[in-house]
């Protein structure tokens, strides 16, 4: 199979390329400029190239686009307009990309988040709930289903994506930080949800949703366990061997984050039905399971 993954060299794209260059796909990475450390097997384009040479992707069976400016920084003004406009221009691209090609690809699958359903203490969110705009993270992925939209005569998947565990990336490093130097604990109340997925499911969820023509427009990308703050905070100690009795009130949170802390003190109760209906397998259904594979996998690195 040929696949091209835009935003390929970041954290999830780094372990997905791997996981397909292992299943024997051709696996293409659109890139903003060709990186230096070069992945043996695996075709490097940029999106400027495919501006004008849209025909490079010819015979492309899938393309998945997770390219994005990261959310885990400031959100100055000059941040979030790079936050909304790099999602924007990407989308944008991968639609001309697809206008343009002779052979379309059988599906195009795109990177979205658990934000666009906003936040609850409450509520439990599958596809079909309402979206609803509360803050900027849900307006920015918002726009960014919508610009979706563009893509036109492919089968569309958006990957409502919760907060992806890894050792090599994503948010887990950070949260699991505190309790490595002892004083971890909940986060304000504790009682908001983490949508949390272990990046290893991500990475076959992402290739399910490939290979199935059955799921298409959002999918929710979280593990079918969902839990608190809290309770992710005591799984953390306990499987971590580290106290969980610090907890950090908001207004310490939010001076040092500033907006960003919204991600850590709100959140949203997400299950993931169509992947679990269409008969999708987790590795790591439960947040025990998924950190002892984390904290065995570093220990042997
Ligand atoms: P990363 O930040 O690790 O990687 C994203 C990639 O996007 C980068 O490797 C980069 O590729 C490209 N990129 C960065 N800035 C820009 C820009 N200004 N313009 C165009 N491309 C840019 O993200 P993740 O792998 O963690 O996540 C992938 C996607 O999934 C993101 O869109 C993210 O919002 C979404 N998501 C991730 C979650 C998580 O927990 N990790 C949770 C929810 C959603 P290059 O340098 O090659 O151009």
């Amino acid at each position: 199979r040929n696949i091209a993954i835009g935003g390929g060299t970041g954290f999830i794209g780094k372990a997905l390329t791997a996981h397909l260059v292992g299943q024997g796909c051709e696996v293409t990475l659109i890139s903003r400029k060709k990186p230096a450390d070069a992945q043996a097997g695996v075709r490097y384009l940029t999106w400027d190239q495919l501006k004008t040479a849209p025909d490079l992707l010819e015979g492309t069976e899938a393309i998945i686009n997770l390219a994005g400016a990261s959310l885990n920084q400031r959100w100055t003004p000059k941040a979030k307009q790079n936050i909304i406009e790099s999602r924007l221009a990407t989308v944008h691209a991968v639609a001309k990309l697809v206008q343009a090609l002779r052979e379309k690809p059988a599906v195009v699958v795109l990177g979205s988040a658990v934000a666009i359903y906003g936040t609850s203490l409450t509520e439990t969110f599958r596809e079909d709930s309402e979206r609803r705009v509360v803050d900027f993270p849900s307006s920015v992925v918002q726009e960014w289903e919508d610009a979706a939209d563009e893509i036109q005569g492919v089968r569309l998947v958006k990957l409502r994506t919760g907060v992806v565990l890894g050792n090599d990336g994503g948010a887990f490093p950070l949260m699991k930080l505190p309790y490595m130097l002892g004083f971890g604990g909940r986060i304000g109340s504790g009682k908001q949800w983490v949508p949390w997925i272990h990046v290893q499911d991500m990475v076959r969820l992402i290739e399910y949703c490939v290979l199935h023509p059955e799921l298409r427009g959002p999918v929710n990308a979280t593990a079918p366990e969902p839990v608190t703050n809290n309770r992710f905070g005591q799984t953390v100690g306990r499987i971590y061997r580290r106290p969980h009795w610090f907890p950090v009130p908001p207004f310490m949170i939010r001076a040092v984050l500033g907006e960003l802390s919204l991600m850590l003190l709100e959140g949203q109760r997400v299950i993931p039905e169509k992947l679990l209906s269409q008969g999708f397998r987790f590795e790591y259904p439960t947040l025990e399971q998924a950190l002892r594979q984390l904290m065995e996998e570093h220990q042997a690195d």
